[in-house]
């Protein structure tokens, strides 16, 4: 399941969406598309509200590594967090659909991590500023590899974990989310145009914390339909 390496004139490791099966999904790479908020319990844990409509952010495709190479941290610029994160590869445009239209345009499910410069962001919050350069910045979004769907999975039963050194710190469940997921990528549509490459995340579950070089990271979705050993560098 390792991801295949495609390097750039600088030796530098590019981002390619792949499928665990091996076949190239063919997309390039677009925008990411982010729901903050989306579990009750995760709000809780930073004191922040309930949105009472899903909160939107994006992050520039500039923002993807894949998630199998190590992390560099950014340097200088205050605590990092984890947030791990279930994540839609986009197939098909879509624009202003209705949830029951959505199901066909997943065509694959993976893993994230939304990095945010935690610090940053709190600073940015404060100053009703947007948070783009908590979340954006270059490497905050590591991406595995995507399970191909060739059928429609049950929406509202999956199930993901994230350990830190080998504590499970998040066990996310899609059946907690607050906007579930057909109708989470229906609301993007109505403001954004999904197109085919684009990646939709959705929102993490409570028990996020800061990263430090040296910390391992491993994530697994649904029991072993894709696994993630990552680690943290400065
Ligand atoms: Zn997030």
């Amino acid at each position: 399941m390792a991801q295949v390496r495609v390097v750039n004139f600088f030796g530098e490791t590019m981002y390619r969406h792949q499928f665990t099966c091996g076949t190239d999904p063919q997309l390039n790479l677009g925008k990411i598309v982010c729901i903050g908020r989306n579990y009750a319990a995760h709000a809780a844990e930073l004191n922040n509200p309930i949105p009472r409509e899903p909160l939107l952010f994006i992050k520039p495709a500039s923002a993807v590594t894949p998630m199998a190479e190590p992390i560099k941290l950014p340097s200088g610029r205050g605590s990092c967090h984890f947030e791990g994160e279930l994540a839609l590869l986009i197939g098909r445009p879509l624009t202003n659909v209705d949830a029951a239209a959505v199901a066909p345009a997943i065509i694959g499910l993976g893993l994230a991590l939304d990095l945010t410069l935690r610090d940053l962001q709190a600073q940015l919050k404060e100053a009703a500023h947007p948070w783009e350069k908590a979340k954006g910045f270059d490497g905050a979004c590591p991406l595995s590899p995507f399970v191909k769907l060739d059928r429609t999975p049950a929406w509202n039963q999956l199930h993901y974990k994230l350990w830190l050194n080998d504590m499970l710190r998040q066990h996310g469940e899609s059946a907690h989310m607050l906007t579930p997921i057909t109708e989470l990528v229906a609301y993007i549509s109505s403001y954004f145009t999904l197109l085919p490459g684009d990646v939709v995340l959705t929102g993490t579950p409570a028990g996020v914390g800061a990263l430090k070089a040296g910390d391992r990271l491993r994530m697994e979705l649904e029991n072993g339909w894709l696994r993630v050993d990552t680690s943290i560098e400065l």
